[in-house]
């Protein structure tokens, strides 16, 4: 995948079947589909691939127990059928991962032993193995780190994780296989229209300059959280669709939960589902669910979302954290569907919604990562209904999704503290139209998240490497460097 390249295809006029504006796990996995039907199709992304919400997940692929909590049995079976199918296409990806819920209760491993099995059912054919119920003692050889004191026994169950940013970038260069055309740092400005119908997009080159326009048959907005900005632009007088709630993940050494299991509480404080993952060799700990009054491109987890999580993880590990021990911080916004005002945002529908406006702009607000597959199907059947294109069936669900090429031996690690190496740098910039420091250092590789400090301390050397590889200047590499730390000063836990 070759920026350049997409940039002289977006030039050259062609009229395309599909243009998807945002990069993230919708909008690329509309791409893909489209794209693999036989259609033309071109994406447009401001900022890098996953640069928004779909790298700053908690990077499960799962049914979401959670929502069996909330009785949305239907989108739970969806998400677990997604589940499995992913796991299919992109083993190289997504591996299966023991959760624990620790049960601390007289009556909580029988409660949760038997929403388990009903998860398991739903999972059918794909399940990816059965729950079952653990004693105190094998709890504590799943959970070495567990607070003991109290602790009666548990539940296990199975669900799948994931590299997101990882994910995205392969959905990418998947659909750029398929021939689609896809731009990242590229805004998309305006609509072009014809007699109140939206004929194209006007974009802006974020990283030559220039602007262009780019023309489809169909355009869909898959902007995430700022889809109700794109929706102004169609009709000022839309009426905004989605709230934004924003979660926030603590990044912890691995010491903090060894051994090969992920801690499960299904309910905190303040009635949320709370995870404790082992993630390259790291623990991730999230999700906070704080309502947001906008969007933001570059989110900041707040003094007091981070202060909850350090405390429940406290609460749960026996040898426990101080905000010391963090290595990152990182939040993301949600994009969530209205409901009645004044409704919590915990309570919003995590499932999707699709409407059209009145100059035909498709627009797709909230979901989940894990079934981005089934909800770009549904776009895409959609898309070539309203737009007369021939149909063709979704090949998706069977769709292998393609590896990056793998480096070469012998290259220099990038950072004692980080499991990445320069040939990967150079990869990124090559193979995977990395632009920025940022590209390379939080979505192709995910120091940022593993470790923001030792991120920082690379950050001059990766901006040399790609101001070889893409042709820029020393000034290039001054200011890709002090970018890059300002950004990863945030990603630091926050002192009051
Ligand atoms: C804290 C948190 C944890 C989560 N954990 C999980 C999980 O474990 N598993 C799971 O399945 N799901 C999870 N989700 C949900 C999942 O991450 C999201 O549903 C998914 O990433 C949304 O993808 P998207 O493509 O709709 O939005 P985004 O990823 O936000 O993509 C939208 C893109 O549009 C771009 N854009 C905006 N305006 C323009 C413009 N004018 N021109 C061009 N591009 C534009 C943005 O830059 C952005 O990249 C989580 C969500 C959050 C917030």
């Amino acid at each position: 995948m070759n920026r350049v390249h997409s940039l002289e295809k977006l030039r050259a006029g062609e009229v395309f079947d599909l243009l998807v504006i945002g990069g993230g796990a919708t909008g690329l996995g509309v791409a893909v589909d489209a794209a693999a039907r036989g259609y033309t199709v071109a994406l447009l992304e401001r900022g890098d691939f996953a640069s928004g919400t779909s790298s700053r997940s908690t990077k499960l692929v799962h049914g979401g127990v959670r929502y069996l909590r909330q009785g949305d049995l239907t989108l739970v079976r969806t998400a677990l059928r997604e589940r499995g199918l992913l796991a299919r296409n992109a083993p190289h990806l997504v591996h299966t991962l023991d959760f624990i819920i620790p049960a601390y209760g007289l009556t909580d491993r029988t409660f949760y032993g038997l929403g388990l099995k009903l998860y398991d059912t739903l999972a059918g054919p794909l399940s990816l193995g059965s729950s079952r119920i653990l004693g105190r003692h094998e709890t504590l050889e799943h959970l070495l780190n567990i607070e003991p004191s109290g602790l009666r026994g548990g539940v296990l169950y199975r669900d799948a994780q994931f590299d997101d940013a990882r994910l995205a970038i392969t959905l990418a260069l998947t659909a750029n296989d398929h021939d689609a055309v896809l731009l990242n740092h590229a805004e998309v400005l305006d609509f072009t229209r014809e007699d109140g119908r939206i004929t194209g997009v006007l974009v802006r080159d974020r990283i030559g300059g220039g602007d262009l326009s780019v023309r489809a048959r169909f355009v869909i907005n898959a902007t995430g959280v700022y889809v109700d900005a794109l929706r102004a632009l169609e009709d000022p007088a839309a009426a905004p669709r989605v709230s934004v709630s924003q979660g926030a993940h603590l990044v912890l050494p691995r010491r903090f939960l060894p051994g090969a299991s992920a801690l499960m509480v299904p309910k905190t404080d303040d009635g949320r589902v709370l995870f404790a993952i082992p993630w390259r060799d790291r623990v991730l700990v999230g999700t906070t669910d704080t309502a947001r009054p906008a969007p933001e491109a570059e989110p900041r987890a707040l003094a007091e979302e981070c202060a909850f999580l350090l405390s429940h993880a406290r609460r749960y590990l026996s040898e426990t954290p101080s905000a010391g021990d963090v290595l990152s911080v990182f939040a993301g916004q949600r994009p969530l569907v209205r409901g009645k005002a004044g409704a919590e945002t915990k309570s919003l529908s995590r499932d999707h919604s699709i409407s059209i406006g009145p100059g035909g702009l498709l627009t797709v607000a909230g979901g989940k990562w894990t079934t981005y597959r089934a909800i770009a199907e549904e776009i895409v059947d959609l898309a070539a209904k309203i737009t007369g294109l021939p149909p063709k069936p979704c090949p998706t669900a069977g769709l292998p999704l393609r590896a990056s090429t793998p480096i070469l031996p012998g290259s220099e690690p990038l950072h004692r503290q980080l499991p990445y190496f320069e040939a990967e740098v150079r990869r990124a910039a090559r193979e995977e139209a990395a632009q920025t420091v940022e590209d390379v250092l939080s979505r192709r590789t995910r120091c940022l998240l593993l470790n923001a400090r030792a991120a920082s301390a690379c950050a001059p050397r990766v901006a040399a490497i790609l101001a070889e590889e893409l042709g820029h200047e020393d000034a290039w590499i001054a200011a890709q460097t002090a970018a890059f730390q300002t950004l990863a000063a945030d990603y630091l836990y926050p002192v009051d």
